[in-house]
């Protein structure tokens, strides 16, 4: 019987101090350029497709669609060991960048490419991790 990730604080440094407390709020970020207007995920200091330092950051809708994933079955670094069977994908945000997460709330065979889920988050202590769920 698999149980849920135990999820640690995660390390956070300058760059991406304001994405992890907009987690804490329960808010998933991206970051747009100003000067391009491509948005990016994970948080920089500059715009990663034109080195502009004049990103912004937004509050992402949390919806998006499994790109493609994994079930992991086996795992024997804690805290993942007691959580397999579990799923790792990547989730296509609605407003564009892609994300390594969890999908949770589903059993792991029933996750599909292409699948509408919907952001969650599980509180860390200091901060909170995204994952996802079906929507
Ligand atoms: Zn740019």
């Amino acid at each position: 019987m698999s149980s849920e990730i135990e999820y640690k604080d995660p390390v956070v440094d300058w760059e991406t101090r304001a994405y992890w407390e907009a987690c804490a709020r329960h808010e998933l970020t991206v970051q747009r350029c100003g000067a391009c207007g491509k948005v990016q995920h994970r948080p920089r200091a500059i715009c990663a497709s034109c080195l502009s330092g004049e990103v912004e950051t937004l509050v992402a809708s949390g919806r998006g669609t499994v790109h493609t994933f994994t079930i992991v079955r086996q795992n024997q670094v804690p805290p993942f060991a007691s959580a397999c069977p579990y799923v790792l994908a990547y989730v296509d945000l609605e407003e564009g960048p892609r994300l390594l997460t969890n999908i949770v709330d589903c059993e792991p065979d029933s996750v599909a490419v292409g699948m509408p889920v919907q952001v969650e988050f599980v509180d860390t202590g200091e901060f909170a991790v995204p994952r996802f769920r079906p929507a």
